[in-house]
């Protein structure tokens, strides 16, 4: 584990992103007297999603960000994608605590006064030093984060769900930290990621992945071999969300990706640790978050796919891409690589992209992450051109099939929407079926 207050970055090929890397875990005999004084000062009750935010920005993985913002620097990042300083930031980190007894309790708290943060179950999860008390216009956070108020966008109906009308901003210290449950062995801290890469491996270079729930398949795997070429290491971060139900079980999720990582990686340059981070992102840009996540974790080199961040109807095809013109590279300090959709091409016969395959539309099969989750939950194997043979048994036996999950679709309506999975009218016969 990296000792963040030695100040080894300077030896690094990367430094946290505003110059220092952030670290608000309390320790030892402080923690134990700020835990005593905890239950003394007034409390706020938050809901797992600002836990887990509390604690990315505790750990470092949110730096230069020590806490929630005040309101202008909320104002900057909404309208300019800035702080107030002109650090790049895309996303606010605002906390706006819902619930009649959490306004009670704020309408007795001034700037200057400390408030506690606890849990669901009344443990104390950190201490909030108010610098600012401001009004949360909920349409203007959805307008300017999202472009949009309509309530369909999950973004936008999180923030009219989960967020009251008074946000406070200052700084946090983490007392407690979440269990991470079935990942919590395998997560790993920006302390740790810095010390593994640069001390440990040596590595010049490293290149970081962020991907959804879905399982690893070709399209990733293209992406990755054509970093590996030049940079040193991957770090690969599953996004994990144990409060949402996932059709296949994370813990298979996991043993799946190693799987593919073991047999079809070079060994010890790839490194999988999963990432927690909560559902008020969203959109372009937080393609540009999760840019910056990898960049405090230590990459040098973010790797952002087509549909980077499961974008959707609400934005241009190349939205997560077009965003980053709006910065110069020194300012973002990642080398982002922006893929195009990968496809695998039937006449090629190998994943390819519209970049360096010729042949016509039709030949390609969509690698599509919901069809091939689609296709495990209705127990049919998806083709070994789309996913790796081997390793994907695991999340084909872990995924919970529609018929064991008291559905009553009908069978043609589950090959209707396999059909509807992969759009390419020239798959080799029996492909699919
Ligand atoms: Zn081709």
């Amino acid at each position: 584990m990296l000792n963040i207050t030695e100040n080894k970055f300077a030896n690094y090929p990367q430094q946290p992103h505003g110059g220092k890397l952030v670290d608000k875990v309390l320790t030892g005999q402080e923690r134990d007297d700020e835990l005593v004084r905890a239950k003394q000062l007034p409390s706020i009750m938050v809901d797992l999603e600002a836990v887990i935010t509390l604690e990315m920005i505790a750990t470092g993985v949110l730096s230069p960000n020590e806490g929630f913002m005040n309101e202008d620097d909320y104002k900057s990042v909404l309208e300019k994608g800035r702080l107030t300083d002109g650090t790049v930031w895309p996303v606010p980190l605002s906390f706006a605590p819902t619930g009649n007894r959490n306004s009670e309790i704020i309408k007795s708290l001034s700037v200057g006064d400390e408030v506690t943060l606890s849990n669901e179950i009344n443990e104390p999860v950190a201490i909030l030093k108010i610098e600012d008390i401001f009004a949360y216009d909920k349409d203007y956070r959805a307008a300017h984060l999202f472009g949009t108020t309509d309530r369909n966008h999950p973004g936008v109906d999180a923030i009219y769900r989960r967020m009251g009308n008074v946000a406070l901003g200052g700084k946090i210290r983490l007392l407690n930290r979440v269990d991470w449950g079935p990942f919590e062995k395998l997560r790993l801290e920006p302390k740790d990621t810095w010390h593994e890469f640069y001390e440990v491996k040596k590595f010049r270079s490293t290149a970081g992945f962020i991907t959804g729930a879905n399982p690893l398949h070709r399209g990733h795997e293209y992406i990755h071999k054509n970093a590996l070429e030049e940079i040193d290491g991957l770090l690969l971060q599953p996004l994990v969300e144990m409060a949402k139900r996932e059709y296949t079980r994370h813990e298979f999720r996991m043993l799946s990706y190693r799987a593919v990582l073991d047999t079809y990686y070079p060994k010890g340059r790839s490194i999988l640790a999963p990432l927690r981070v909560t559902y008020i992102f969203a959109g372009p840009r937080e393609t540009v978050l999760h840019a910056l996540i990898m960049k405090n974790y230590g990459c040098t080199h973010a790797l952002i796919g087509r549909d980077h961040a499961g974008i959707g109807d609400y934005y241009d095809k190349y939205a997560s891409h077009s965003i980053f013109d709006q910065f110069k590279p020194e300012e973002l300090g990642i080398e982002v690589r922006l893929f195009h959709e990968v496809f695998y091409c039937t006449r090629c016969d190998t994943p390819a992209t519209a970049q360096s395959c010729p042949h016509d539309e039709k030949y390609r099969i969509n690698i599509s992450g919901t069809g091939i989750r689609e296709m495990l939950r209705h127990g049919i194997m998806p083709p070994k051109e789309i996913v790796r043979r081997n390793p994907q048994e695991l999340p084909f036996k872990a995924s919970n099939r529609k018929g064991s999950m008291n559905s009553r679709t009908p069978f043609h309506q589950s090959v209707k929407r396999l059909k509807a999975c992969f759009r390419s009218t020239s798959i080799k016969q029996g492909l699919v079926a």
